[in-house]
C-alpha cells in the first residue's frame, strides 16, 4: 500500500510548519484547563480551524469537531467518494502545580498539561492543516475531534451523548495517540488490549454506632471494614487465573473521628483494572459477593451500597486496522523507529467513540523524551527514577521531534486509508 503523498513531501509539509504547531502547543501549554472546562482551549482550536477555511462545530460543550470532505481530486471519484477517518485528541490538563522550569510553563496555577494532552491538540491541528492543504494526495473524509475531559472519563461520554454520531459521518476506522516518557522519535503500536478497563467503586458499610466502651451494643464498621479489606486480597490472588491480568486497589478507607466512639459507617473506595471484559465481571461480581458476605457474617442492619464511578473502557486494538497503521508507519518513519508497545495499565475513554459508532479503531503510543537521555536510563535500568512519566509536576515532552512525530503519525495513519489508491494517476 503506497500512499499518493511521498514521505519526502509529508514530511517537509509537516515540518514547514513547525513554528505555527510550536506556538500553537506552547499556548496550550501556557494555559491549561481542567476537564470539561477546557472553554479557551476550544476557543482557540476554532479559530485555527477557521484559519484554515474549516468550519467546526461544538459538541460536547468543549469538545470541538471538523470535517473535511474531500470531493473530485483529478480522477479520483466525486464527492469525498472514499474512506472516512475519524483521528480523536484529548484536550484537557490535570490539578496540578507545574514544576518543570520551561519558559512556556504554566500560567494558571495548580493546573498543567502533564499528560501531554496539549501536544495531541497541537499535531490533530497540525494533521488538519497538512490534510487541508494538501487535498491532491488524498480523498475520502477525515474527522478531526478535539475531545475535552479525558481524565475524567467524562468527555467522550459527553460527545457521544451530544449527538456526535448524528453530527458527523459515520467512520470507517477510529484514530487516537497518546504521548509517552519513551524516546522521543519512535512509536508503539500493539494489536489488542493496550490500555486497561479502569472502574471505581465507592462502597459504604452500614453498621451500628455505639460508645467505644460498650462495642456489644455496635455493629463495628471499622472491623468489618478491616475483615473486607483483607477478604478482598483474595480475588486476584485466588480467585483470578494466575497469569491473568487484573489490579485491585483499595485506594482509600474512612470511618470515625474519635477514639472513643464506634461509628455507624465506613467508606471505601476501589479502583479495579483489567484488560479483559469476563474478568471485569468476574472480579466486581466477587467484590460485591464478598461485601455482602461480610456484612451479613457481622449481623450489619442495613445492606452496603455500592457506587461506581470514574468507569473507563477498555482500549483494545483492532488487529487490521493496527496491521495497516504499523505498516504505513515502519515504510515512512522506517523500522527501527516503530515497535511493539507493551501494554500499559493506565486507561483511557477515547474507545468510547469507535464503539458507538460500531467501528475498529487503533491508539498508539510516541515519545516524548530526549533519545540519548533516554537510552542512558535505560542502559542503568533508570528509566522510572529518571525520567518524569505523565502526571509528574515534571513531566516535560521534548518538542522536537516529538510535536513533528505526532503530527506526522496522525498525518501517516489517515492517509493508510485516504491516500491508499493511485487511482487516477
Ligand atoms: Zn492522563
Ligand atoms: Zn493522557
Amino acid at each position: 500500500m503506497s500512499s499518493r503523498m511521498s514521505p519526502a513531501t509529508l514530511e517537509s509539509a509537516v515540518s514547514d510548519h513547525l513554528p505555527w504547531l510550536r506556538d500553537v502547543y506552547r499556548h496550550f501549554h501556557r494555559h491549561p484547563e481542567l476537564s470539561m472546562a477546557e472553554h479557551a482551549t476550544a476557543d482557540r482550536i476554532e479559530q485555527e480551524l477557521t484559519a484554515l477555511g474549516l468550519e467546526s462545530q461544538r459538541i460536547g460543550g468543549t469538545g470541538v469537531v471538523a470535517v473535511i470532505s474531500n470531493p473530485a481530486t483529478a480522477g479520483a471519484g466525486a464527492n469525498g467518494e472514499g474512506p472516512t477517518v475519524l483521528a480523536r485528541a484529548d484536550t484537557d490538563a490535570l490539578p496540578l502545580q507545574e514544576d518543570t522550569g520551561l519558559e512556556y510553563a504554566s500560567q494558571t496555577p495548580g493546573v498543567m498539561h502533564a499528560c501531554g494532552h496539549d501536544a495531541h491538540a497541537a499535531a490533530l491541528l497540525g494533521a488538519t492543516r497538512v490534510l487541508s492543504e494538501n487535498r491532491d494526495a488524498w480523498s475520502g473524509t477525515y474527522i478531526a475531534v478535539f475531545q475535552p475531559g479525558e481524565e475524567t472519563a467524562a468527555g467522550a461520554r459527553a460527545m457521544v451523548d451530544d449527538g456526535l454520531l448524528e453530527r458527523v459521518p459515520r467512520p470507517d476506522v477510529a484514530l487516537s495517540q497518546h504521548v509517552m516518557p519513551t524516546a522521543a522519535g519512535t512509536i508503539g503500536t500493539v494489536a489488542g488490549p493496550v490500555l486497561s478497563a479502569g472502574d471505581s467503586l465507592r462502597i459504604t458499610i452500614r453498621g451500628r454506632g455505639a460508645h467505644g466502651s460498650m462495642p456489644h451494643t455496635s455493629v463495628d464498621p471499622v472491623v468489618l471494614a478491616s475483615s473486607i479489606v483483607l477478604r478482598l486480597q483474595t480475588i486476584v490472588s485466588r480467585e483470578v487465573e494466575p497469569g491473568t491480568f487484573a489490579v485491585l486497589t483499595v485506594g482509600s478507607i474512612t470511618a470515625g473521628a474519635k477514639a472513643n466512639i464506634i461509628p455507624d459507617s465506613a467508606e471505601l473506595l476501589l479502583n479495579i483494572r483489567t484488560y479483559d471484559p469476563a474478568v471485569r465481571d468476574r472480579v466486581m461480581a466477587s467484590i460485591e459477593r464478598i461485601v455482602r458476605a461480610e456484612c451479613t457474617a457481622a449481623d450489619a442492619p442495613l445492606a452496603p451500597v455500592f457506587e461506581y464511578y470514574d468507569q473507563y473502557p477498555l482500549t483494545s486494538n483492532d488487529p487490521t486496522v493496527t496491521d495497516t497503521v504499523t505498516e504505513a508507519f515502519v515504510e515512512h518513519f522506517g523500522p527501527r523507529a516503530v515497535y511493539e508497545a507493551s501494554r500499559v495499565t493506565a486507561s483511557e475513554d477515547f474507545s468510547r467513540i469507535p464503539e458507538a459508532f460500531g467501528v475498529p479503531y487503533t491508539y498508539w503510543t510516541v515519545g516524548s523524551v530526549d533519545p540519548a537521555r533516554y537510552q542512558d536510563a535505560l542502559a542503568r535500568g533508570a528509566v522510572g527514577q529518571e525520567i518524569p512519566a505523565n502526571h509528574s509536576p515534571h513531566f516535560a515532552p521534548e518538542e522536537e521531534p516529538t510535536l513533528l512525530t505526532a503530527t506526522r503519525a496522525q498525518v501517516v495513519a489517515a492517509l493508510a486509508y485516504l491516500g491508499a489508491e493511485r487511482r487516477g494517476e
